[in-house]
């Protein structure tokens, strides 16, 4: 263990992720004191009931560092309408958004006076914003030239400030480069990390299905709120028009995330006398489509096909429709 240099202060930027963990811990090795900054953007899985808002508190709490997290909510929405650097293969404007993270971490560098900024990025791993021109790219956008480290590439990367200034020394930075995760995992053995995590919080902007519903809502709506992009993380969604959409709910749970999610304007309809979804009809024009919602809803329920069946629908007024369960061919195409 290098002698501890009188517990300067670093902040990382934590996933919960084995990246930045290695990274932690390697600064942490040359005696720095680390305080940990968590951003949760409205699409990161972070928090959305799988449990790693809960995971970044305690690898944060393994660590022995501080955690701070910072919502990117409106200002991220409205990046993401046109980032200036673009999307990646989904709709990920990855450049943006570390730049935006990056910023938000240096705001918690100035306020406890820290001396430079850790990530647990590697050289080569992701293809839009880990390669060299990104990094620097980032580190421009975000104001902190010279003062971002990236413990795990650092030895490959140009001399950062507080390499410069004999803070830190290259001979204690990696060398990994690429997508492999050998030496992440020697790493994490030689740490004693036990149960090494995966990879950090999940980006749903890189997922290829979410983004095409991402996609679609930026196109019908100029600003989206974080309910309508909540309500893109569940349910199958179908297009009506270009100010309608009807989202049909998959399983009990996503039934009452719908019902939680649901504003004075949304219709509601379930099956009355079968098991089935709640399907929300959402948009200026869901009057026109009552009754056709009305017979998806039956047909994603447990009617008997083809036959007539009751639906309530819940609008100002709980109102009952019978009818027929939808044709398949008349509503797949309209799927998104
Ligand atoms: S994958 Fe998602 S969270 Fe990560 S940098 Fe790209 S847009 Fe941001």
């Amino acid at each position: 263990m290098i002698e501890k240099q009188e517990q300067k202060k670093v902040v990382a930027l934590l996933s919960g992720g084995l990246d930045s963990t290695l990274a932690v811990k390697t600064i942490q090795k040359q005696g720095f004191e680390v305080s940990a900054v968590a951003i949760k953007t409205p699409f990161c899985d972070f928090d959305c009931g799988r449990g790693c808002g809960f995971e970044i508190r305690e690898r944060a709490e393994n660590l022995g560092v501080d955690l701070k997290t910072v919502y990117l909510g409106d200002e991220y929405i409205e990046m993401l309408k046109n980032p200036k650097h673009g999307y990646g293969s989904g709709m990920n404007p990855c450049i943006d958004c570390r730049a935006m993270m990056f910023e938000a971490g240096k705001k918690h560098m100035e306020e406890i006076g820290a001396e430079f900024i850790i990530s647990g990025e590697v050289l080569g791993q992701r293809p839009m914003s880990q390669f060299a021109p990104a990094l620097k790219k980032i580190e421009k956008l975000s104001g902190l030239e010279g003062k971002i480290v990236r413990p795990l590439s650092a030895a490959l990367l140009p001399a950062t400030d507080p390499e410069k200034n004999g803070l830190i020394k290259r001979k204690d930075l990696g060398m990994i480069r690429g997508r492999s995760r050998k030496e992440q995992l020697r790493m994490a053995k030689d740490f004693g990390i036990e149960d090494p995590p995966n990879a950090g919080g999940g980006c749903l902007l890189t997922d290829p299905a979410f983004s095409l519903r991402a996609n679609d809502l930026f196109k019908h709506i100029e600003t989206p709120t974080t309910n309508d992009i909540d309500l893109l993380k569940i349910g199958r969604h179908f297009r009506l028009d270009e100010n309608t959409k009807l989202i049909v709910g998959r399983n009990e749970n996503e039934n009452e995330m719908i019902k939680a999610l649901a504003l004075p304007n949304d219709i509601l309809l379930e099956a009355k006398e079968h098991v089935g979804p709640i399907v929300m009809l959402r948009g200026q024009t869901g009057d026109k489509y009552i009754e056709f919602s009305a017979s998806v809803t039956l047909r994603y329920s447990d009617a008997p096909k083809n036959k007539i069946g009751v639906v309530t629908v819940h609008k100002n007024e709980d109102v009952e429709v019978a009818i027929k369960s939808a044709e398949e061919s008349s509503y797949t195409k309209l799927r998104i």
